[in-house]
């Protein structure tokens, strides 16, 4: 018992899961965040794209062996096979430049694996109707290389468990068809030619997995401030330009904050940077406590911050502000309290057109918070709120 349960530790480990939920995103694509599937979809595609263009050279250049080595006229009906081939691969190449989604990387990852088996297919029916010998033989051989070729190539693409599941049994059933159903092939090379294929298929599990592994790491450490929890400055970007192309293709509302802390720099002075360290983190708790589960906090510089709000409108986003500022975001070491200047957009209200528009309005109505006295609100409808009037800015918003 011992030693399946060390035996399964140390595949996890080799796997770099220690938790189920590690476990669960390796299985499924349910709960990654979306800067993980944004970066997983910009991966496929563009190994989609390397594979897709290589493909449609080397394809059709191939046309020169089949041309010495094959007689007429099999080498012109491969060479047919081969530029129609070379086009749909072309086609391929051609759509991974546009759009990037996890969709459009899975319909285009189906198209590039089965391509090259209805090639496969279709070549050695071909192949079949003609008696080859010596080096002939020995060139149709080589086409037979074709499924193992795909099946390792699916090492190179960061896939869940589920998708290579999805992509990798429709391609062991049909080897397993191609290599018992043709005729004349001895039951031992198939044995051994199924084992091989379950071999390499077993080799880019791993890899795959292994590579989903390594993406989830490197984005989530990347993405997130080790001080405060939120996410980087390089991650929000990522965040507000998907959720703002969302609000857009959704025809959905889209609101941001602005969060400047006030007189930050005195706390410091007066109390040192590590005094000022620790109220950074709990402003970070506060600010993830106070917002709705969809919503995203963002540390954006220093002490500055930035909150997304998908689908809501300045009055939703006020909603939510009233609450912090109810909450507050803590207390100097010297107990007074921790106060910001708030500035906020909507994009609909403002009519903007580009998410950098919407920062930068944000950006701006806070430093006419900052002029206006610091420790208050602004939005779209020039709704000022001071924090020491929480209680009208409560009702306000009922
Ligand atoms: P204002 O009300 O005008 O915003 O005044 P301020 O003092 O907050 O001015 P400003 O926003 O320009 O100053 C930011 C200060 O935040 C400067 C720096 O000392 C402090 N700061 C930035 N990042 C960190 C950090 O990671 N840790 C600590 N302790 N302090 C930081
Ligand atoms: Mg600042
Ligand atoms: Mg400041």
């Amino acid at each position: 018992m011992n030693f399946v349960t060390n035996s399964l530790k140390s595949i996890c480990t080799a796997f770099g899961v220690h938790t189920w939920e590690q476990a669960y995103e390796l299985l499924c694509g349910n709960r990654h965040t979306l800067s993980i599937q944004q970066h997983r979809a910009e991966l496929l595609l563009n190994r989609i794209f390397f594979f897709s263009s290589t493909f449609a050279v080397l394809t059709p250049a191939w046309i020169l062996v089949d041309g010495l080595i094959f007689p007429w006229p099999l080498w012109v009906e491969l060479a047919v096979l081969r530029i129609l081939a070379g086009v749909v691969f072309l086609a391929i190449a051609w759509q991974t430049r546009r759009d990037a989604s996890l969709m459009r990387a899975r319909i285009l990852l189906i198209t590039l694996l089965f391509l090259p088996y209805l090639f496969y297919f279709v070549a050695d029916f071909m192949l079949s109707r003609y008696g080859l010998t010596g080096i002939q033989s020995a060139t149709a051989d080589i086409y037979r290389l074709l499924p193992f070729v795909i099946i390792a190539g699916l090492s190179l693409f960061p896939l869940t468990l589920i998708e290579f599941g999805f992509y990798a049994l429709p391609l062991l059933a049909l080897t397993l068809y191609s290599v018992f159903a043709t005729n004349g092939v001895e039951f031992n090379t198939a044995v051994s030619t199924v084992w091989l294929f379950l071999l390499i298929l077993g080799v880019s599990l791993i890899s795959s997995l292994n590579q989903l592994r390594y993406m989830i790491s490197l984005t989530s450490q990347a993405a997130y401030d080790v001080l405060t929890g939120a996410l980087t400055r390089r991650a929000g970007i990522e965040a507000m330009e998907l959720q703002f192309r969302l609000a857009k293709i959704r025809g959905e509302n889209l609101a941001v904050a602005f969060l400047d802390l006030d007189h930050f720099k005195s706390l410091n002075d007066t109390f040192g940077h590590q005094a000022g360290d620790m109220a950074l983190r709990g402003v970070g708790d506060r600010l993830q406590e106070t917002v709705r589960k969809i919503d995203t906090v963002v540390r954006w510089g220093g002490e500055e911050f930035i909150l997304i709000f998908p689908g809501a409108s300045c009055a939703e986003a006020r909603v939510v502000l009233g609450r912090l500022i109810q909450a507050g975001l803590g207390h100097r070491p010297n107990g007074e309290p921790l106060t910001a200047s708030i500035g906020v957009a909507e994009l609909r209200l403002d009519k903007i057109r580009h998410w950098k528009e919407l920062l930068a309005l944000a950006d701006s109505r806070m430093y006419r918070a900052k002029d206006a006295g610091r420790a208050r609100c602004l939005d779209s409808h020039d709704h000022e709120l001071a924090w020491h009037d929480q209680t009208d800015w409560a009702l306000d918003t009922a």
